[in-house]
């Protein structure tokens, strides 16, 4: 049956269908190695599992709880808040959700309306333009420069809303204070609404994390910062995440999130509550640190790529535009499309993020022999490679 003419023109997000093809792949019996998105390898935090597992002996039947969240998980949340990120805020300035996904749409619904314009830096998390279409909305991509300046942000249309992503997938950014304390200025000045996805605030290797809700009268703006525990604790399939944001906001995505999913799952609140207490996953990071540096060194004397040490995140952003002779389109499609055909590695290819001429990397899988074989693989499809 043909659907709607509404979500005729979405497709699915390029990341999961990627996924989702390794795992066909992978039940037709073919060894297929998954760079494409970053799923851990470690399991969630044990202090998570002990109480996950504690809460089934001693429930036995998960009740609902209120859409937004129960109310202790929600006043836990604010004390992280607090204590991590220097955030003021009450319980009812808090929505629990399955995972960042569901707070990203919801808080776009709320603050906008179809046809008004999203702001994005690419390249980008494709979800951030995927639930911008879904929703009928205009996403504007500018390229992500090195560092925020008050005269890049005024060469800037305004947005309605303005996504930012700190840190950020792909390339490893960090936000600086600076540079935040100069996006503040810029909307506080023009009226754009803000939101500002932290997912990945603990995988941090240089630099400090920094919210921007903790640097301006966030309620006043409209700021709606997302949390989530797929990638800070390893939790992807948790599917648990929140936002914060002012009070009116919440309601209204809780209003969209009553009918669709109500609350979050009971367990995966229990889970987060603790995950989220738990602080900086230190051993975590010390073992991706290794990886990451494991992974650059192997690309170093590679010619054909140009791969830096992501200074937070779980991926490799590489620039392999020298494949290409100039003027030649960049197809890094192609590129991704062959070396899972031909070397049965799976990568994202930068066109999905908003920037052809890119492949983005997910190291954090698998085991570390299994990393060098699959870099091996992708070095030696390089080599050969001719754009077609
Ligand atoms: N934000 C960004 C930018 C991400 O890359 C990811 C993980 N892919 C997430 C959020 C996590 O999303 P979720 O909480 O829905 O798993």
């Amino acid at each position: 049956m043909k659907p709607s003419a509404r979500i005729a023109n979405s497709r699915p997000l390029a990341t999961t269908a990627m996924h989702g093809r390794v795992e066909s792949m992978r039940a037709e019996g073919q060894a297929v190695i998954d760079f494409s998105i970053a799923i851990s390898h470690f399991p969630a935090p044990r202090p998570v599992l002990d109480a996950v597992a504690a809460a089934v002996e001693r429930e036995r039947t998960m009740p609902y709880t209120s859409v937004v969240g129960a109310l202790d998980v929600r006043t836990r949340l604010a004390a992280k808040l607090r204590k991590e990120n220097g955030i003021e805020a009450a319980p009812s300035e808090i929505i629990v959700t399955n995972g960042a996904k569901q707070a990203l749409y919801e808080a776009l619904y709320a603050v906008t309306d179809p046809g008004d314009s999203v702001l994005v830096f690419k390249p980008h998390w494709p979800a951030y333009v995927a639930t911008s279409q879904l929703l009928g909305l205009r996403p504007i991509l500018v390229d992500l420069p090195d560092e925020i300046t008050p005269q890049f942000l005024n060469s800037l249309e305004t947005p309605k809303v303005l996504i930012i992503n700190n840190p950020h997938n792909p390339t490893g950014k960090v936000y600086t204070r600076v540079e935040l304390e100069h996006i503040r200025a810029w909307v506080e000045g023009n009226g754009a609404r803000v939101i500002v996805d932290e997912s990945y605030e603990h995988l941090i290797f240089e630099g400090g994390h920094t919210s921007l809700a903790a640097l301006c009268d966030w309620r006043k703006i409209g700021v709606v910062t997302i949390f989530s525990a797929s990638q800070s604790y390893a939790m992807m399939g948790w599917r648990v995440g929140f936002a914060l944001a002012p009070a009116e906001l919440v309601n209204a995505m809780q209003t969209l999130q009553g009918p669709i999913t109500a609350a979050a799952p009971h367990l995966s609140q229990v889970a987060a509550d603790v995950a989220f207490a738990t602080g900086a996953p230190h051993e975590m990071m010390a073992e991706y640190r290794q990886r990451r540096d494991l992974a650059v060194k192997l690309f170093a004397e590679v010619p054909w790529i140009v791969m830096h040490a992501p200074a937070s995140g779980p991926y490799l952003w590489g620039d392999v535009r020298s494949l290409y002779a100039a003027g030649e389109v960049m197809d890094t499609v192609g590129f991704a499309e062959r070396l899972i055909e031909e070397k049965k590695v799976a990568i994202m290819p930068g066109d999905a993020l908003g920037v052809p001429g890119f492949i983005r990397i997910g190291y954090i899988s698998d085991d570390v022999a299994t990393l060098r074989d699959g870099i091996r693989r992708i070095i030696e499809f390089g080599d050969a490679y001719k754009a077609v």
